[in-house]
């Protein structure tokens, strides 16, 4: 079998690409190792921005957040905005509404086919019943932070490795309001969010152990046993290297084109699709990297808050909430803050010289860090 481009990996991101690919004309086939879409560990928030602007599918959206409200140990506070900021989506209906538009512009689906690796330039894939071997002029590796692509092209990763723990659990929520809590005391590795779907079912997760995940059901006063989901999977937040090799390229979450402040990878992966879509088109996949120079400066600034945020105790950060729950805080995050440009969100803040004064007391390390 002859492709133009063998997308390996089903997921939102190589369903998307297949998409962008498919209004080209390309001949363009995917290859999903499930039988079915959907069942991987996401809480499924994107910007709403983003969203619209990336054009995914609104049959997926569950519910429209307006804004957030951030806890620590000791206090909180509250931003919002009239519009709507994020969606919470479903990953099902989001991956199956994009395969289903793909197929239609001609492209073909191999469902419950395995990527094996690469044999004398052709790609080696397991379906039911049989092995097949499938040739195309460029293959693309979308088949998640475990890339089988990645380790066939020898790639070498600098990366952190987080467990996610999420459930989708019953209780009482504000609908259109996500939590996020902060509490290293509990979780020393991520913050926890509780994102809701409605007035009474959330997706309640974080990234770390099991131990923290439950500590913290316990004190929302949630119980583990009113869980109708429950899920686990891994995020990458660091560099894989590199994204092209010869006519393989990696995306999405195999290249690991994930916001590490936050974990997200669906915005940033459809963003690199576009670049990864130009390079394909020019027949030169050497592009694909310096085309995704926005996403590249976007992880590289979210590593650095990560790095801070590992450096910073619990009282800094409670320092940090007395200042961005501040008057003058909450009024720079809800004019100027963006949902996936935590570059731009920061820069707002500390070009207000009370802000940055006070968190330079704080935490030089961090402004450092910003600056
Ligand atoms: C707990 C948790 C919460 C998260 N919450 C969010 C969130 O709120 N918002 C957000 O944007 N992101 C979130 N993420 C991250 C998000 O899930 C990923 O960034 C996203 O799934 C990346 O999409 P992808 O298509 O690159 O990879 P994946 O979704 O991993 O898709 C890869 C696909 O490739 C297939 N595959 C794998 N190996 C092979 C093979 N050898 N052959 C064929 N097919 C193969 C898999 O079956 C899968 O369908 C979260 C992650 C976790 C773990």
């Amino acid at each position: 079998m002859r492709y133009d481009v063998l997308i390996i990996g089903g997921g939102p991101v190589g369903n998307y690409l297949a998409n962008l690919l498919g209004d080209d004309g390309f001949r363009v086939a995917v290859v999903e190792r499930k039988g079915a879409f959907g069942g991987k560990a996401c809480t499924g928030v994107i910007g709403a921005k983003n969203f619209k602007r990336l054009g995914f599918p609104e049959e997926a959206i569950l519910n429209e957040l307006k804004g957030a409200i951030f806890y620590s140990r000791i206090q909180s506070f509250e931003v919002g905005r009239p519009t709507t900021q994020a969606y919470v989506v479903d990953r099902r209906t989001l991956e199956r509404r994009l395969a289903e538009e793909a197929v239609a512009k001609g492209v073909d689906y191999y469902m419950s086919t395995s990527f094996i690796g690469f044999k004398e330039g052709r790609a080696i894939v397991q379906r039911p019943g049989e092995r097949m071997e499938v040739e195309a002029s460029f293959y693309v590796g979308a088949d998640g932070v475990n890339s089988t692509v990645a380790k066939s092209i020898g790639t070498t990763s600098q990366a952190e490795f987080l467990t996610g723990y999420e459930v989708e659990v019953l209780g009482s929520f504000e609908p259109d309001k996500v939590e996020v809590w902060v509490n290293k005391d509990v979780n020393p590795d991520f913050f926890f969010w509780v994102a809701p779907i409605s007035e009474k079912i959330a997706r309640v997760g974080t990234f770390g152990s099991l131990r923290a995940f439950r500590d913290f059901l316990r004190i929302k006063g949630l119980k583990e046993t009113s869980a109708v989901e429950y899920k686990a999977g891994t995020i990458g937040l660091g560099w894989r290297k590199p994204w092209v090799r010869g006519n393989v390229a990696l995306l999405g979450d195999a290249a690991l084109q994930i916001k590490p402040t936050t974990g997200g990878g669906i915005v940033f992966g459809a963003f690199c699709a576009h670049a990864l879509r130009k390079a394909i088109n020019n027949g030169d996949l050497s592009q694909y990297e310096k085309l995704c120079r926005e996403i590249k400066k976007q992880v590289s600034f979210g590593l650095k808050l990560r790095k801070a945020f590992r450096e910073l105790s619990q009282d800094d950060i409670e320092r940090i909430f007395e200042v961005l729950g501040s008057r003058e805080g909450i009024e720079v995050i809800e004019s100027q803050a963006e949902f996936d440009d935590h570059f731009k969100t920061a820069k707002a803040i500390i070009k207000r010289p009370k802000l940055l004064a006070r968190l330079i007391r704080i935490s030089p390390g961090l402004i450092r860090y910003l600056l």
